[in-house]
């Protein structure tokens, strides 16, 4: 084999308009709510096919989006706007680059990809999320979170470099290779690519992994070793039985434990858990829960977890422990992905303590609604914390450091005619629980903003926003003023744009 053939691209560019049979295919991501009409998409396999394919956008005057592992929650993908669709999950290659002493990982590789070949290869991982078939393209430039984030921080506090196309003032579309040892714009470009969000600055077409501090030339000491063995534990509590009390009671403890427990050093800096405050239709509220197993004494560690959240509730939850190799479990999460392929709305918000009691009840009053049933509809809170907070809130465009839980509020259903039930339920409960601060997560003592990976177009919208407080904040906060200069610098044509993107400075 020569080194051409073996560097040749997997495929592409693959050319795909309206009367083309794969088109019906590639014009949604996974959310069904939403679906494109792009008059092209360009399936690519290389960075130069990137360019080429920005470029013929740019040279046609067409609006472009770009998709990787389609998860994202809004339409910025498959709005009406986007005229060319760049589908670049085709380029899914995971690999030790001696040249840059890192891992590249292209856009399209699935977060289980990545798993599995840094593990496997050399026993090293990144602290990403627990869904498998999320792509690196959206989830990194977003910040990326997950199971053993409260060890090892964000995903980008482990982000040494990113290739970009990128698009100057003539219009040319441009290869650009941004690195943490970069000064000047391109380290804003790095920096502006660790939390600032996809879609708004170019189009990356790889990530360089490698944490900061990594010294030598040995792969496996270059980025974090997860636990050899988990236990993956599900703690359900009935619905049946459940009051305003006892719920508030649960919600405090878990809180509260939380509060006491996300110091970087805390013996429990390995635990990570979602606990799913789903409809009472659903009959429980659930809880899955990842520990390291090789951490002393962890199955006592655990069931002290259990113990403190369940204290006073009074309704003797049921619970399963198993140990499983970390691999396995990272690739079959013991809460499987039940949104693919429905129809949803997600609204999302930080933690920096436990929800007030007013809030509580806001919460409950939600959930017990007689006037709305979904077994697929509920907040999710996920633990933080722990290594996240190591970080200054500056260090990298995700600029939320202090919080300990982030929520997620989520409802799922199949049928178009449903929508609008639906979506007023979520957002309803929202605005109440957030009544006090405009409708959403204004930073204050409890709140600190929402996740941009878990974007929600409602935080621009004066009829869901009243609080003054720009959806720009909800999200950078003190950090968004740099992202503007940087998108004038990069984008200064405004070529990479969707209903959230970072927005150039008012003078320009
Ligand atoms: C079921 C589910 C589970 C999730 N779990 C987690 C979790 O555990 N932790 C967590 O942190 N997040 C989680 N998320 C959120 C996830 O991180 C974001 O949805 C992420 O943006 C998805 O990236 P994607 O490439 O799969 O999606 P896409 O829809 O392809 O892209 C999302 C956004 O990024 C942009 N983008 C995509 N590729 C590129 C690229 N190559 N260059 C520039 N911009 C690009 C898109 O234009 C879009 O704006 C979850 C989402 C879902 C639906």
């Amino acid at each position: 084999m020569t080194d051409g053939e073996r560097h040749r691209p997997p495929l592409g560019p693959v050319r795909v308009t309206p009367a083309d049979p794969r088109y019906r295919d590639l014009i949604r991501g996974v959310n069904h709510r939403f679906t494109g009409s792009p008059g092209q998409i360009r399936i690519v396999g290389s960075a130069e096919q990137t360019v080429e394919a920005v470029q013929d956008a740019v040279n046609a005057g067409l609006q472009l989006a770009v998709r990787s592992g389609g998860h994202c929650l809004e339409d910025l993908v498959d709005g009406p706007d986007t005229a060319f669709l760049l589908d670049m999950s085709e380029m899914r290659q995971v690999y030790y680059d001696p040249g840059m002493r890192a891992f590249a990982v292209e856009p399209g590789a699935h977060l289980g990809d990545v798993y599995r070949t840094l593990y496997k290869g050399w026993g090293v991982t990144v602290p990403g999320g627990s869904c498998p078939t999320v792509a690196a393209g959206g989830h990194f430039a977003g910040g990326g979170y997950g199971p053993l984030t409260r060890l090892h921080g964000c995903v980008v506090d482990h982000l040494y470099a990113v290739e970009v196309v990128v698009v100057d003032a003539a219009g040319r579309a441009r290869l650009v290779v941004a690195s943490w040892d970069d000064e000047g714009e391109l380290g804003d470009l790095w920096w502006a690519h660790t939390g600032g969000g996809g879609g708004t600055f170019g189009v990356v077409t790889r990530y360089w992994l490698r944490t900061a501090g990594a010294t030598g030339s040995d792969p496996a000491g270059l980025l974090p070793h997860p636990p050899s063995a988990v236990l993956d534990s599900l703690v359900t509590w009935s619905w049946e039985g459940m009051t305003a009390e006892r719920f508030r009671r649960l919600m405090r403890n878990h809180a509260e434990w939380h509060e006491r427990n996300s110091a970087a050093d805390s013996p429990y800096a390995s635990l990570f858990s979602v606990l799913g405050v789903m409809h009472p239709s659903s009959g429980v509220l659930v809880m899955s829960t990842q520990m390291d197993a090789t951490v002393p004494d962890s199955e006592r560690l655990l069931a002290a977890y259990v113990d403190a959240l369940d204290e006073g509730v009074g309704l003797c939850p049921a619970h399963t422990v198993r140990a499983r190799p970390w691999l396995e479990s990272m690739l079959q999460p013991t809460l499987p992905d039940t949104v693919t392929g429905m129809r949803s709305k997600g609204k999302a918000a930080y933690l920096r303590k436990g929800y007030t009691d007013g809030q509580l009840d806001a919460l409950y009053r939600g959930l017990t609604d007689e006037r709305y049933t979904n077994p697929g509809a509920g907040v999710l809170f996920m633990s933080y914390g722990g290594a996240v907070s190591a970080v200054a809130p500056n260090a990298t465009a995700t600029a939320q450091r202090d919080a300990v839980l982030k929520a997620l509020y989520v409802t799922l259903w199949r049928e178009p005619e449903e929508d609008g039930g639906h979506l007023a339920w979520i957002r309803g409960l929202y605005r109440e629980v957030y009544a006090h601060s405009g409708g959403v997560p204004v930073p204050d003592e409890v709140s600190d903003g929402a996740y941009v990976n878990y974007p929600d177009t409602d935080l621009a919208d004066p009829q869901w926003n009243t609080s003054g407080v720009p959806w720009s904040s909800l999200y950078y906060k003190d950090n968004y003023p740099r992202l503007r200069r940087v998108k004038a610098s990069w984008d200064p044509k405004g070529v990479f744009r969707h209903a959230l993107s970072v927005e150039p400075p008012a003078s320009e």
